[in-house]
């Protein structure tokens, strides 16, 4: 008799507590997670936050001289998102981490620019909202700069 395996797998315990470990740490957070499992799938393959490179981008597509950085929308200010709203108290402390944060990024695209690389910003909230949005996105830009053509299917 032939037995179906419907039920779901239960997430192991590791599993789990890597997954709250990345929610500490400002690198692999979820989002990104759910950005770099979405583009897999579509065979967009990548390589994770190269040190050599500015700004060390989260996603980097060598093949397409290509690289995103997944940005959380408060420690990087996303103009206009709810979650970029500043907390109440010493708001200059905040104001100043941010912008200081918001210069660097400014500079670390500037520097792959001139090293040859495009960039591309995406934020969290934008992932959590629509991750297939996001891929096309990413397809999009790949192909402006790409002769080659890609055949993935972002979206079911
Ligand atoms: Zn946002």
């Amino acid at each position: 008799m032939e037995q179906h395996k419907t039920a779901k797998i239960k997430t192991p315990p590791s599993e789990q507590k890597s997954r709250m470990m990345s929610q500490v740490r400002t690198k692999g957070t979820s989002p990104e997670l759910a950005l770099r499992s979405a583009l897999h799938s579509d065979g967009i393959r990548f390589r994770l936050h190269r040190k050599d490179l500015p700004g060390k981008p989260d996603i980097v597509l060598p093949k397409y001289k290509f690289v995103i950085f997944v940005h959380g929308c408060f420690w990087h200010h996303h103009e206009g998102c709810i979650k970029s709203n500043m907390p109440k108290t010493n708001i200059d402390f905040w104001q100043n981490k941010i912008a200081a944060n918001v210069r660097r990024d400014k500079t670390n695209q500037g520097d792959l620019t001139k090293l040859g690389w495009q960039t591309l910003v995406v934020w969290e909230c934008d992932i959590k909202k629509d991750v297939c949005g996001v891929v096309k996105r990413v397809i999009d830009e790949l192909h402006v700069n790409c002769a080659e053509k890609l055949n993935p299917s972002p979206c079911p």
